[in-house]
């Protein structure tokens, strides 16, 4: 499961000369975890707006001659990550167009479901010339609209969206904010030296010494322009459905989200799986990276030592070539190597963080039973994903989601475990102290979609 965006803005609006491309370039970094197909940074100077955007991570996009361009006191920064076979150049952001012949930028992070019935709304023209992913329809319906100021056309065209969108908005006066009903994805308020910012995670603000402030409520846009910081209700409040799966694995672990962090929720999810899936074995190990604060968890509360049995590649990159079948068959041996003098007659527990499509995990099983582990009891840290998401998040479509598909004793056969469990819903919800249980979206494990 792939996160499909990560968003950032900044409002030096007290002229602090803050050097806004090179902190929204600092905090892309910290958001990077979110879209590694495109980055960009666009910068206002109160006159004009700039824009850098191309395929790539954010090294690769960004260099020093290319930011010391980017001048000016308010910036928006994206991240993208896009499925395969689209035109990835294009849709890279963030986007920009003009209301009333005034020019604004935006950045999404999300995913609409009515997208086909929103571009058949736009003026034929708009329609031929832009408007092929939902945020070109998003961005052409604002441009459209004929309110007087750009908070007003914002607030009529997120009234018409169905689906999740978390978006920053900028204008050569205003940096704007706001999130859907359900507050699907996240959106930070934060603070630096009296200039507000914007990010996905509190991880970007951390990097950039930034003051965490408050989430910005789902329905709620927030505007910051010289006068200081406006905050409206633009949407009816609804139930809140705020995805669970950014603490299980999208967010960044150094995130804190509606006061609970990250890696200290996944070591919760360890405990309570340990709890609900208790078994004999000799080593607890992670699936590096995703599934190493849950094992951590299930090793404390099971008292069965933790230790590190594969060792992850960090240096494959995006663009590794896949030439020949027999290499494709063994991208997970480059990925993950076992270290045999750590696993021989081991009994080991192997946490993960989900089974998607279970091809990753049963190579892995296989990996380390011929790196000599004696057995391989499979722990994982999210209930069975049996739905697509249609909320941002890129999952399979239902018939290449394993478990909506199989039982557990036949998932358990057929990876070749010795045990399987998965946490529960109820113990999941469980771990976290601030946000109840209903604030959730659970949809990809109970297939009780909000919208
Ligand atoms: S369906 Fe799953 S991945 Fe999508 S928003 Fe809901 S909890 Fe998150």
């Amino acid at each position: 499961m792939h996160e499909e965006c990560g968003i950032f803005g900044i409002y030096d609006r007290e002229n602090k000369n803050l050097n806004v491309a090179q902190l929204s370039y600092l905090s892309l970094y910290a958001l990077q975890h979110r879209g590694q197909e495109s980055a960009g940074i666009a910068v206002s100077d109160g006159k004009k707006i700039l824009i850098y955007k191309d395929l790539g991570l954010v090294s690769e996009v960004f260099d020093e001659e290319k930011l010391s361009i980017l001048q000016g006191n308010c910036a928006v920064g994206h991240v993208r990550y896009s499925a395969k076979g689209k035109d990835l150049w294009k849709s890279s952001q963030p986007l920009i167009n003009e209301h009333r012949r005034k020019t604004f930028v935006l950045a999404h992070n999300g995913s609409l479901m009515n997208s086909t019935e929103l571009k058949a709304k736009l003026t034929q023209e708009t329609n031929l010339s832009r408007s092929t992913t939902n945020t070109e329809i998003m961005c052409s319906l604002i441009a459209e609209r004929n309110e007087e100021d750009i908070e007003g056309a914002i607030k009529s065209v997120a009234a018409q969206l169905k689906g999740a969108f978390s978006l920053i908005i900028m204008t050569n006066e205003k940096l704007i904010g706001l999130r859907d009903h359900c507050g699907f994805r996240p959106l930070s308020l934060g603070k630096l030296k009296g200039s507000y910012l914007f990010a996905s995670e509190t991880s970007a603000f951390n990097l950039i010494g930034a003051e965490f402030i408050r989430e910005v409520e789902p329905g709620e846009m927030i505007v910051i322009d010289k006068n200081g910081l406006k905050s409206f209700r633009i949407l009816p409040a609804g139930k809140a459905a705020f995805c669970v799966f950014e603490f299980v694995y999208l967010a960044r672990p150094d995130s804190d989200i509606y006061g609970e962090n990250v890696a200290f929720s996944r070591q919760k999810m360890g405990w309570r799986l340990a709890q609900e899936h208790p078994v004999e074995a000799d080593l607890v190990i992670p699936v590096p990276d995703s599934g190493r604060y849950a094992a951590i968890g299930y090793a404390y509360q099971s008292g069965i030592p933790y230790g590190e049995g594969l060792l992850r590649n960090h240096y494959i990159g995006r663009t590794f070539i896949q030439p020949m079948q027999s290499i494709r068959e063994g991208l997970v041996k480059i990925k993950l190597s076992p270290i045999k003098k750590i696993l021989k007659g081991q009994r080991v527990v192997l946490v993960d963080d989900s089974i998607v499509r279970g091809t990753t995990s049963k190579k892995l099983i296989r990996l380390l039973k011929e790196a000599g582990a004696r057995e391989v009891h499979l722990r994982i840290s999210s209930p069975p994903v049996m739905w697509p998401c249609f909320y941002g998040i890129d999952t399979p479509s239902k018939k290449d989601l394993w478990a909506a598909n199989h039982s557990l004793e036949e998932t358990r056969k057929w990876l070749g475990a010795d045990s399987l469990g998965h946490i529960s819903i109820e113990g999941l919800c469980s771990v976290f102290d601030k946000i109840p249980a209903d604030n959730f979206c659970l949809a990809c494990f109970d297939g009780k979609y909000p919208i």
